[in-house]
């Protein structure tokens, strides 16, 4: 009889980059398949170029995917470092828990003969992300999955289920086989628009049943950052923490107590901030500018925003010279354009978003007596060597930038409250820098490593 097997290749001492692969018989399933982000030192700086005709062989050399056997397509990888997909028995597929890119950077490394799964809502986020410019390298189709509709590979059975986190589409997958029952939780936070999907969630999994859990754990601490006692089970959201619908409020409060322009950095693949800045902005008596890109995801996913297109120097040319998109075509047609000119007519009318790349676009714009409001955007931080940059150039335009960010993970005590609830006899925290922090409540905790193949049901049953 055969066995549940399950090995890692990624992500178990990083934030994302999480590979894992489970194994029974002839079949296996393959999860989430990202990249780990670390601008402070990645060989692709933004200068090095992405060869794209080459992405697998580079990648691989570069340790940025793993050499797991049987996924690769056989001209792209060089003669002798891997098994190719045309050379592998089994049968495989590749499930994405959602669109951050670490989790599905590098799907498009693999071969178009296995299926890669994602949730319907992905798929379709997947198709717009493609229309701007923003998919990712490699040209293969995606197979989509509906939440709560269990389908198979070979005698593995895949369920997944909703759960909230800072993207659409994002999902858990239950993982059954004939001698074991697997959750692997993706990214989620129990601060967001839905927490009654992680009431949900707790339910379906209860109902399907599991031996062990495996879960993402990016805010857990180290001891002297965050000590054992209060490291304890609680679901609440306290009074200071901004949740999601909070942060709409103070960001509408914010620009009311403003007399100049409101600009606004976040990360567009986060569909209930576009709301939140677009009902914030309404709020305030704002017109709320977006850079076209978004006005794409907002046209497709929030129907009844309102919001106008910001005509930035790059449209502007395009328009000119008569080399616009279709898809930027159609929105013209819909939306209204604003200029710069037209905003510093009156900036404390506007609310206007503004991306890192596109930060130039501040020197046209009057931003005196403006705030610049850093809403999970990119550059996150004081790691990204660019953060420093954004701070430089808002400090050349004298504009203070205020921090408003609610992000995507659950809080420790919050990760710990779902491993209480579910309490499982196999605990496998991974996606963090202290993995070891999460402890269960009565059952084992497998702290895996790289390279070993672990027999789930013997664990489980030990
Ligand atoms: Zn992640
Ligand atoms: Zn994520």
């Amino acid at each position: 009889m055969s066995k549940t097997l399950i090995q890692f290749f990624g992500g178990l001492k990083t934030i994302g980059g999480t590979i894992i692969q489970l194994q029974y018989g002839q079949a296996r399933v393959i999860f989430d398949f990202g990249l780990t982000f670390d601008p402070g030192t990645a060989i692709f700086d933004g200068q090095v170029k992405v060869r794209n005709s080459a992405i697998v062989r580079d990648y691989l050399k570069l340790g940025m995917i793993p050499k797991i056997e049987g996924i690769y397509n056989k001209e792209q990888i060089a003669s002798d470092s891997v098994i190719s997909a045309e050379e592998y028995e089994g049968e495989t597929a590749v499930l994405i828990s959602h669109l951050h890119l670490d989790h599905m950077g590098a799907i498009g490394c693999i071969d178009p003969s296995i299926p890669v799964y994602m949730t319907e809502q992905s798929r379709l986020l997947y198709e717009q992300l493609e229309i701007i410019g923003e998919g990712v390298p490699g040209d293969r189709s995606y197979q989509s999955c509906e939440y709560n509709q269990s389908f198979h590979i070979g005698e593995i059975k895949v369920t997944p289920i909703s759960v909230d986190h800072d993207v659409i589409g994002a999902c858990a997958f239950h993982l059954e086989t004939p001698d074991a029952k697997i959750i692997y939780t993706g990214d989620f936070r129990l601060h967001g628009s839905s927490p009654e999907k992680m009431k949900e969630f707790l339910q379906k999994v209860k109902e399907l049943k599991y031996d062990a859990l495996i879960i993402e754990g990016t805010l857990l601490k180290s001891e002297d950052e965050l000590a054992e006692h209060l490291l304890v089970s609680n679901n609440e959201l306290s009074d200071e923490l901004l949740t999601e619908p909070k942060l709409q409020n103070k960001v509408a409060q914010m620009l009311k107590e403003t007399e100049g322009i409101g600009v606004f950095n976040f990360y567009h693949r986060n569909m209930e901030r576009i709301n939140g800045m677009c009902k914030a902005g309404e709020e305030a008596n704002r017109k709320v500018v977006l850079e076209i890109k978004t006005v794409q995801l907002a046209h497709t996913f929030l129907p009844k925003c309102h919001f106008y297109i910001f005509e930035s120097e790059e449209l502007k040319t395009s328009l000119r010279e008569n080399k616009l998109f279709d898809w930027q075509k159609q929105l013209l047609e819909k939306y209204p354009l604003i200029n710069a000119q037209k905003i510093n007519d009156n900036p404390s009318r506007y609310f206007v978003q503004n991306s890192y790349e596109n930060i130039m676009e501040l020197f046209d714009l009057h931003v005196e007596n403006g705030i610049y409001i850093h809403s999970n955007g990119v550059p996150l931080g004081d790691y990204d060597p660019a953060f420093h940059n954004l701070q430089k150039i808002l400090g050349l335009l004298s504009l203070e930038r205020i921090e408003v960010s609610s992000g995507g993970h659950a809080l420790p005590q919050h990760l710990k409250y779902i491993v209480d609830e579910l309490d499982p006899k196999v605990l496998i925290p991974l996606h963090s820098f202290y993995p070891e922090r999460l402890k269960p409540k009565n059952g084992q905790q497998l702290l895996p490593v790289y390279g070993e193949v672990y027999e789930i049901g013997d664990i489980v049953n030990r």
